[in-house]
């Protein structure tokens, strides 16, 4: 939504201020002037890949690198783990009144990484309190005449990748049926956003109209939804010249921008999933004894189908968006890291962490080829699952104590390399897990990476790929 109010001093101090593209768009009214800086220099990237493991912390990583490599470290583990630079990040979000709150989402999480800017959950680049749009990385690089592009296992309009490229109040208002929150129950739907309320639309109708030249993912199902002048999102972006494509083979023939490639109707399909079906389970205890469910092993997920996989649209995106010696800003967001966590699924976690890796490493070669190209992998929130140990450090002690075992349920893996791991979800007794309020990584690797460095904001990590690509925002 497009209004300029002035934002209450609470929401103010809260908002980031250390960049001048956050400053001045604090202040109600300042035109922002984006100008990009001729050759890079020293610590000027041509090109910024920025991956987003949504739901990514250390455990969730410790997870899957455990199950995929053993409990290695360095150069045997993930590509990122050889990265030259590493920071933690502490993840921020506030109430619409400016109160601090401890736990995000992928929307705020999205709109810190986007924009620099902290915000409620839920608000896609739009401003706590307020709803002022905030600019994002995506269009200060499209608007400086930059390539941009977004890869994603979930719907393209998912709060992720929306956040680098749209601007609404509700997450939920995906297209053109949601913005009533009718599609949702309760969830407050987006009636300043609308049309016909003067709004930019949904966020399937912004995307559509973002000039992005590269969107794959899911989102078929709110790209088809009828808008209220009567056509499609889709129809809208091929008017706009979108080449729209719906498989892998489709997608690899592909050769020109702008391209809009929808493998599914929502949230694609895992690469993974649990052998025979296990489900994490609660512990059962008989009498003395404390019962583990069995162990069980990871399996490739037989309904993933002719959709490309993370990694083949992360090669075709860096192919299409690089060629000719172009500059790009390019988003990979691993999406299903974060609802497979949701869904207690240690093996969906552990198999999408593993295509997040994978495509890391797709654009590490890039950057082999490119070397004025920095990568970073970072998350939006932390999530619930956990290492424990199975039988429990207490075990010995059930005469005294009882018996001794986790809360919540429990999945325990049969790891490859030795061993079995107990993950257990203990953050809501009800229908899916909790994010929680951990600190969140951040690798880095090429120019600028030397700024990712020790404790970090998660916005800051905005104003390293700022400052990299040499975007500024000056008053005029
Ligand atoms: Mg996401
Ligand atoms: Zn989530």
């Amino acid at each position: 939504m497009l209004v300029r109010t002035s934002i209450p001093r609470s929401v103010q101090s809260l908002l980031r201020l250390g960049g001048l593209v956050a400053l001045v768009g604090c202040f109600p009214g300042a035109a922002l002037a984006l100008q990009e800086e001729t050759a890079p220099s020293s610590g000027r990237a041509r090109n910024v890949v920025l991956f987003v493991g949504d739901g990514v912390d250390d455990h969730i990583l410790t997870v899957a690198r455990n199950y995929l490599h053993g409990n290695v470290a360095g150069d045997e583990g993930f590509s990122f783990d050889r990265f030259e630079a590493r920071a933690a990040a502490v993840v921020q979000t506030v109430a619409e009144d400016g109160t601090p709150v401890y736990v995000g989402d992928s929307a705020s999480g999205g709109t810190a990484l986007s924009a620099g800017v902290v915000t409620s959950r839920g608000r896609i680049a739009t401003a706590a309190g307020t709803d002022r749009d905030v600019t994002t990385i995506l269009e200060m690089a499209r608007d400086a005449g930059l390539r941009t592009g977004i890869v994603t296992t979930s719907s393209v309009t998912d709060a992720t990748p929306a956040s680098f490229a749209a601007h609404i109040a509700v997450r939920f208002c995906e297209g053109p049926a949601s913005m009533d929150g009718s599609g949702g129950g309760t969830r407050p739907g987006c009636p300043a956003d609308k049309v016909g309320a003067g709004g930019p639309g949904s966020i399937a109708e912004q995307l559509a109209a973002s000039r992005a030249d590269l969107l794959l993912g899911g989102g078929l199902g709110a790209f088809s939804e009828t808008t209220d002048a009567g056509d499609t999102s889709l129809d809208r972006a091929r008017a706009a010249g979108y080449r729209v494509v719906e498989d892998a083979v489709s997608l690899a023939a592909v050769e020109e921008l702008p391209v809009l490639g929808l493998f599914g109707p929502s949230t694609l399909p895992v690469e993974w999933t649990a052998e025979g079906g296990v489900k994490a389970a609660k512990v059962e205890v008989r009498g003395d004894a404390v019962v583990y469910p069995e162990p069980h092993r990871c399996v490739e997920n037989p309904a993933f189908g002719s959709r490309p996989t993370l990694e083949a649209m992360t090669r075709k995106a860096l192919e299409l968006l690089g060629a000719d010696g172009s500059r790009f800003f390019l988003m990979v967001e691993s999406a299903s890291i974060d609802k497979q966590a949701h869904a207690r699924e240690a093996c969906g976690h552990i198999g999408e962490t593993q295509a997040l890796d994978r495509s890391v490493n797709a654009a590490l070669e890039f950057a082999e080829a490119h070397p004025e190209t920095l990568v970073i992998v970072t998350s939006d929130h932390g999530h619930a699952a956990q290492i424990v140990p199975v039988p429990s450090l207490f075990a010995s002690m059930i005469k005294l104590v009882g018996p001794q075992y986790p809360a919540g349920l429990v999945a325990v893996l049969d790891v490859p390399h030795g061993g079995v791991m107990g993950v257990t979800y203990g953050t809501n007794q009800g229908l899916v897990e909790e994010h929680t309020g951990s600190q969140i990584p951040v690798y880095a690797q090429g120019p600028g990476s030397e700024r990712v460095r020790g404790l970090m904001r998660q916005a800051d990590v905005f104003d390293v790929m700022r400052e990299a690509l040499g975007l500024r925002a000056e008053e005029p």
